[in-house]
C-alpha cells in the first residue's frame, strides 16, 4: 500500500544522513496527504499564520502517522513566527514553557502546540518542559535560539519526523529523505548518531518506542552505537524518564518494546532490579512481564483504559521475592520482609524512573492483595471483594498464574467464587475451612518452628 502513496516520488540514494539545504518538494499529485485529514484547528492557524506573512507547516509525528495511515495523537504546527507574534494573532494563545517558549493555541479541549523554528545547539536537551540535570545545576540558561526552517528540519530527531507539510499549497518539504525512510520503514537518526544521542540520551528510547509503534526497524548506523551509550541514561532527570516510560509501555505496542529495550540493553538502566530478576529468574520474570505487556495492548487496542500502576506492578514484582528473601535471611519474619522489600525496590526505582505517589501506593495495595488472597475463611473473602483493589489483585494474581507461578489454583477459586450466587459462596468457604482444618497442624507446626528459629 506504502508503495502505492509513494508511487510517483523517486527518492534519492538513502545513504544521505544530513540535511539538505533546499528540501525536497512533493506537491500534491505526489504525497497521499489531503488537508482535510489534519485537524481543521491546525489548518486554521498555519493559514492565518501564511497571511500574516510568515511561514507556517504542519509537522513531526502527524505528517508522519498520516502517511502511514495512522490517527495523529495531536497536531503540531512550526512556524517563523516568534511566540509573540504567535500570540498576536490568536486570541485564544498562550506562551508556555520557561527555558524554550512554545505557544498553546486552545479550541475547546483540542490544543495546538505553535513553536517557533529552532536552531539546533550542541548542548540544547531537547526536553522543552524537562530542564536536565546539567540546567538545573546552575548553568546560565541561553535564551530563545530560533532558527530557519532548514535549522528546525536539522535539529529534530529522527528523518521520518522532519517532515513539513504546507496544507494551503497542499506540499511536503522533506530535507532529510524522510519520505524515503517512511516508505521504507526505517528509523534513523539525523546527522551524527553518537553525537545526537550524546546531546540527548532519550533519543535512544524514541528510537525504540517509534520502532515497535510503526512497526518499523532502526536502521543500522542509528542502532548501531545504543548498546554503548545506554549508560548515559544516567544522567536524564528521573521525572523525564518516568514520562518516557509511559509512553513506552502505553504506545500499544508494550511488549515489542520492552524486548527490544532489554535487547539493545536500555531496559537495565530504566528497570535495574527487574533486569537482574530478567537475569536470575528468566523465564518466569520474562513470562510475567511480557503477559503483563501484551494485555496492556491488548487493552489499548479496544481504546479501554490501562491503569499505568498495574503495569509498575508487574515489571517490579519479579525482584520482590529475591529482595524479601534476603531480608528474611537477615532476620525479618516474612510478612515484614515482603513489606519492606516493596518499600525498598520502590523507592529505589524512583531514583531512576520517578513513578509518582499516586503510582505507587496502589502498587503497594496490588502487591498486598497478593497477600491476602489466599486467606478467605470467614468473613476474609467477602470483606475483599468490597476492597477497591480486589479487582486489580485479582487480574494481578491471574498474571502470577499465567507466568507459570503455583498457587493451588487460587485464581480459579476466586473466579469461580465472584460467579455464584450468595448461597453457594458459603459452601465454598465451609469447603475451605474443612481442608484448612485438615492441613493447619502440619502448617503452623512449621511456621512456629521457623519464626522460632529467627529469633535464636
Ligand atoms: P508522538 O506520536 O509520540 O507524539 P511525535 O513525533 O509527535 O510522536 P513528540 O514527542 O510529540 O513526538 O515530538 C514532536 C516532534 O518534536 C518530533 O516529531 C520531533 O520532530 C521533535 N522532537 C521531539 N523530541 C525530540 C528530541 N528529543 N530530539 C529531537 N527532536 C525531537
Ligand atoms: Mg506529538
Amino acid at each position: 500500500m506504502l508503495k502505492k502513496l509513494f508511487q510517483s516520488f523517486r527518492p534519492p540514494a538513502p545513504s544521505v544522513h544530513h540535511i539538505r539545504t533546499t528540501p525536497q518538494v512533493l506537491n500534491s499529485g505526489q504525497h497521499s496527504l489531503q488537508r482535510h485529514q489534519f485537524s481543521r484547528h491546525a489548518v486554521g492557524i498555519v493559514e492565518r499564520l501564511q497571511q500574516a506573512g510568515y511561514q507556517a507547516y504542519l509537522v513531526g509525528g502527524c505528517v508522519r502517522d498520516l502517511l502511514l495511515g495512522i490517527t495523529p495523537k495531536d497536531f503540531d504546527v512550526a512556524t517563523s513566527a516568534t511566540p509573540e507574534q504567535v500570540r498576536a494573532e490568536f486570541r485564544n494563545a498562550r506562551i508556555i514553557g520557561r527555558r524554550f517558549k512554545l505557544v498553546h493555541v486552545h479550541f475547546g479541549r483540542e490544543i495546538i502546540e505553535v513553536a517557533t523554528f529552532r536552531a539546533h545547539h550542541p548542548e540544547d536537551d531537547e526536553a522543552d518542559s524537562h530542564l536536565s540535570s546539567r540546567h538545573q545545576s546552575g548553568r546560565i540558561l541561553r535564551d530563545n535560539v530560533y532558527g530557519t526552517l532548514e535549522d528546525d528540519a536539522q535539529r529534530r530527531d529522527f528523518t521520518i519526523n522532519a517532515l513539513y507539510y504546507d496544507p494551503v499549497a497542499e506540499r511536503i518539504l522533506d530535507y532529510a529523505n524522510g519520505v524515503h525512510d517512511v516508505r521504507n520503514k526505517l528509523i534513523r537518526l539525523i546527522g551524527d548518531p553518537l553525537q545526537r544521542y550524546q546531546e540527548d540520551p532519550v533519543r535512544m528510547l524514541r528510537a525504540v518506542r517509534f520502532a515497535a509503534k510503526l512497526d518499523f526497524s532502526i536502521e543500522r548506523r542509528t542502532v548501531q552505537p545504543i548498546r554503548e551509550l545506554a549508560t548515559s541514561l544516567r544522567d536524564i532527570p528521573a521525572a523525564r524518564l518516568f514520562e518516557e516510560s509511559l509512553k513506552l509501555f502505553l504506545s500499544g505496542q508494550a511488549a515489542d518494546t520492552f524486548e527490544m529495550l532489554v535487547d539493545l540493553q536500555l531496559f537495565d538502566h530504566l528497570y535495574p532490579a527487574s533486569a537482574y530478576a530478567l537475569e536470575f529468574n528468566p523465564t518466569y520474570t520474562h513470562r510475567l512481564i511480557r503477559n503483563a505487556l501484551v494485555n496492556t495492548d491488548l487493552r489499548v487496542a479496544q481504546g479501554k483504559p490501562v491503569t499505568p500502576a498495574f503495569l509498575f506492578a508487574a515489571l517490579l514484582w519479579p525482584a520482590l521475592p529475591m529482595r524479601a528473601a534476603h531480608l528474611q535471611a537477615q532476620g525479618l519474619p516474612p510478612i515484614p520482609a515482603i513489606q519492606e522489600a516493596a518499600h525498598e525496590l520502590i523507592s529505589e526505582q524512583c531514583q531512576r524512573v520517578a513513578i509518582p505517589k499516586r503510582f505507587t501506593l496502589p502498587i503497594k495495595e496490588i502487591w498486598d492483595m497478593q497477600e491476602r488472597l489466599p486467606r478467605r475463611t470467614g468473613k476474609r473473602a467477602d470483606a475483599l471483594l468490597e476492597n477497591p483493589r480486589f479487582r486489580a489483585g485479582y487480574d494481578f494474581l491471574l498474571l502470577r498464574e499465567s507466568a507459570g507461578e503455583h498457587t493451588d489454583g487460587l485464581g480459579q477459586w476466586w473466579t469461580e467464587y465472584q460467579e455464584l450466587p450468595d448461597s453457594e459462596r458459603r459452601a465454598m468457604i465451609r469447603d475451605l475451612a474443612g481442608r484448612d482444618e485438615e492441613a493447619a497442624a502440619p502448617r503452623n507446626g512449621r511456621r512456629r518452628r521457623r519464626i522460632g528459629g529467627a529469633e535464636e
